[in-house]
């Protein structure tokens, strides 16, 4: 543990520094008339904020961090500036907190943890999905069906009707739902409904018609039109989903607004302190920012633009500064590589076990990958390939393999999901310091729909999280939500034990492949930060680091059962030693607006520099 004394009291010293630099200058301007003289000084000090003198306690806590080197440390007090937000000291059991604190919190024995950080989220789409017609948890077509009359009958204002969430996989459908099984219930509004991987798309007639969608209209690349006969069946796969969604007219700012206000709620509910957004766009990094510039910005966010249009736009010739106290950076780039295993997009080096004539849907050209990637690394941005199939996952890791020769400098080369790696390729990870950027929950879902794809050989280098670290790459987790419930407990469950929420299957899903609690843990902390080039700023609990942590409602680490670590409750989130949401406060007159002491400075940091023009 740090000493404190070798920390140093920044404030104070600017303080003085700041009066004899004012005494200077009145000596200049008044010289020979003291009255003045003391007068102007007096007033001036009056009008200067009243400085901080002293730290801010949490106390009472049965604390868990990792320290740097990955090892579990125990606290029992974080003591930190409230001008800055970052810890100056941890305390343990025979440490005397200071007499002289601005304030001090009982944690009343609760266990406090370092905030937890999503290594792989789509902000505005989680914020949009609950504001949006959710079907994520229907088991029948008829169930969605009826969902989507509710729906319809209780928001007659907006014309088009978007949803998400629907998985034909769960309801047994045997096949993919059409244009005709929405049109049953909906036909004099257009209605879009996207699956829940985000990977397709189904439209009822009217959709179809108001886009311009017909029998001659060609899947563009990277795409595919399920069709019935010659017409299109209402199903569009990965790129082809662009044609309806194209369509559909753009959000209004409020509602943007509105939308990321959602997303900020639901994941402080949860613990989650920051987050890695896959496939930031120009609209949502300014909905990000005015939620900054409004001192409405209670998470963290580490961007990945969505293009390298929006990369060039947003952050110009390199990483933008951490902006708002730690709390905004556009880092790097999001790339496809494939889809989804679900609707049969992920890349396969063979064909699909339940489809001989598919083998998925590459989205780039090793070319155009590489010139992608190289446009990126030589302004220093990150690249983050999504990558899913086994062939997508190999076309990555050659292109890095050239890249990381040129550029032997840390660069944390990631690739998102990392879902199905050929046995061979798992040092790849390892060797080139890449990334493996994964989903526990992900491995729970897809497992049914995993075997019937891929066959039985192809199990072993899936959702391979432990041979990832065993052969020396580096995990981030996370929970890709809105395709999964951003909740990073069931996420640690699902890592431990490889098993679902009904605890299926017994023993885990090729159980050789969990991870120990410590591992998983630092997949959501110290992994995630180090995946967004922010470990100095979060991820663990030490001194100069962020005081993000959240208080829950049970002890994860003393030989909890995978139900009970997926059963734990955040009770209170704190951003920078701010208390940002309070379990049972959710229907405060104001949701957004900081609970209890408004204890961050309105003007930005010493680590904040503005981005010109933006
Ligand atoms: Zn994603």
């Amino acid at each position: 543990m740090n000493h404190p004394s070798s920390f140093p009291r920044k404030r104070e010293s600017s303080f003085f520094f700041s009066l004899r630099g004012l005494e200077r200058k009145l000596d200049s301007r008044f010289r020979g008339n003291d009255g003045v003289r003391l007068f102007l000084a007096i007033a001036f000090l009056l009008l200067l904020p009243s400085p901080a003198l002293a730290d801010a306690l949490i106390d009472n806590a049965n604390g868990y961090t990792l320290d740097e080197d990955g090892d579990l440390v125990r606290f029992t007090g974080i003591l930190f500036d409230p001008d800055t937000g970052r810890i100056t000291r941890l305390l343990d059991r025979n440490d005397d907190p200071p007499d002289d604190l601005d304030f001090r919190h009982d944690a009343r024995g609760a266990t406090v943890i370092p905030g937890l950080i999503d290594a792989h989220g789509h902000v505005m789409g989680l914020g949009q999905a609950a504001l949006t017609l959710d079907l994520s948890d229907t088991d029948s077509l008829a169930e969605a069906q009826a969902r989507l009359a509710q729906y319809a009958a209780e928001n007659p204002s907006p014309r088009w009707i978007v949803g998400r969430g629907w998985n034909h996989e769960r309801w047994g459908l045997g096949r993919f739902p059409t244009a005709a099984d929405l049109d049953s219930i909906v036909a004099d509004r257009p209605v879009w409904l996207e699956r829940v991987d985000g990977h397709a798309g189904v439209a009822n007639s009217l959709a179809m018609r108001e886009a311009g969608v017909t029998a001659a209209t060609q899947a563009p690349s990277g795409g595919r039109i399920e069709r019935t006969g010659r017409e299109p069946s209402g199903l569009f796969v990965d790129a082809a989903q662009a044609l309806i969604a194209n369509a559909i007219p753009s959000l209004q700012p409020l509602t943007l607004e509105e939308a990321f206000a959602e997303t900020q709620q639901i994941l402080l509910s949860h613990g989650i302190t920051a987050v890695a957004d896959m496939g930031t766009s120009e609209s949502d990094w300014q909905v990000i920012r005015r939620a900054g510039d409004a001192d409405r910005l209670n998470i963290r966010v580490i961007s990945y633009a969505n293009s390298l249009e929006t990369l060039l736009a947003v952050a110009g010739t390199g990483p933008t500064p951490w902006l708002y106290n730690g709390r905004l950076r556009m880092v790097g780039i999001k790339i496809y590589a494939d889809g989804a295993l679900g609707s049969r997009g992920a890349s396969l080096a063979a064909p699909y076990a339940d489809a001989p004539d598919q083998r998925g849907l590459p989205l780039i050209d090793d070319v155009g990958l590489r010139n992608l990637l190289s446009r990126a690394a030589l302004d220093r941005f990150q690249p983050a390939i999504h990558a899913i199939g086994d062939a997508a996952n190999a076309q990555a890791l050659g292109a890095i393999e050239e890249l990381a020769a040129r550029y032997d400098d840390d660069r944390r080369w990631r690739i998102e999901h990392a879902q199905v790696v050929a046995p061979a390729d798992l040092p790849r990870f390892g060797r080139n310091g890449i990334i493996a950027s994964m989903q526990p929950v992900h491995q729970t879902s897809d497992r049914l729909m995993a075997e019937a794809r891929l066959g039985p050989d192809r199990l072993l280098g899936a959702y391979a999280w432990n041979s990832m670290l065993r052969n020396g790459g580096r995990l981030a987790f996370g929970s890709d939500f809105p395709v999964e419930s951003p909740n990073p407990f069931a996420g640690l469950a699902a890592a431990i034990s490889r098993q679902d929420a009904a605890g299926q299957p017994p023993g885990g899903w090729q159980p050789h492949e969990r991870v120990t609690m410590s591992e998983a843990f630092a997949g959501f902390t110290t992994g995630a930060a180090y995946a967004g080039f922010a470990e100095q700023n979060i991820g663990r609990l030490a001194v100069g680091l962020y005081a993000d942590f959240v208080i829950i409602d049970r002890d994860i680490f003393d030989n909890a059962t995978p139900e009970a670590v997926r059963a734990t409750r955040a009770v209170e989130t704190w951003v920078g030693g701010r208390r940002s949401w309070v379990r049972g406060a959710e229907n405060a007159p104001d949701p957004n607006a900081p609970i209890g002491p408004r204890i961050v400075p309105e003007t930005t940091g010493p680590d904040d520099e503005e981005v010109t023009g933006r």
